[in-house]
């Protein structure tokens, strides 16, 4: 049996642009545009091994920022661009061929990867 209970959390409850400040509250629509990034700098770092580095953007400052460089696309440039990289496949060149629903039914596969490559 399990007994619930409810308990208060920490959430984002606004966000201001590090660039020009424009601050936004959860529920706006702008809110749901801003940009976070948080990383841990590593071992060679410009940013200095271990140091934490953390920027919130707005979406005009984002684009200001890295728009020459963003790649923009929406849900039709994307399976686009997917239908033209499967195009590209060919079975006798990369081998193989797409899995069928027979393929996850045949269980002659699993259990001769389970075996290992020692176990004859
Ligand atoms: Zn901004």
């Amino acid at each position: 049996m399990q007994i619930k209970d409810v308990r208060p959390e920490s959430f984002v409850k606004q966000i201001c642009c590090d660039r020009c400040g424009l601050l936004a509250e959860v529920g706006e629509a702008e809110f749901q545009e801003f940009v976070s990034i948080e990383l841990k700098a590593g071992y060679t770092s410009i940013f200095g091994d271990g140091n934490d580095v953390q920027i919130d953007l707005c979406q005009q400052c984002l684009k200001t920022s890295l728009g020459p460089w963003l790649r923009v696309s929406n849900a039709t440039t994307r399976t686009d661009l997917l239908q033209k990289q499967l195009g590209r496949f060919d079975p006798d060149r990369h081998g193989g061929e797409f899995p069928t629903p027979a393929d996850d039914a045949s269980p002659a596969l699993g259990s001769k990867a389970a075996e290992g490559p020692g176990s004859r």
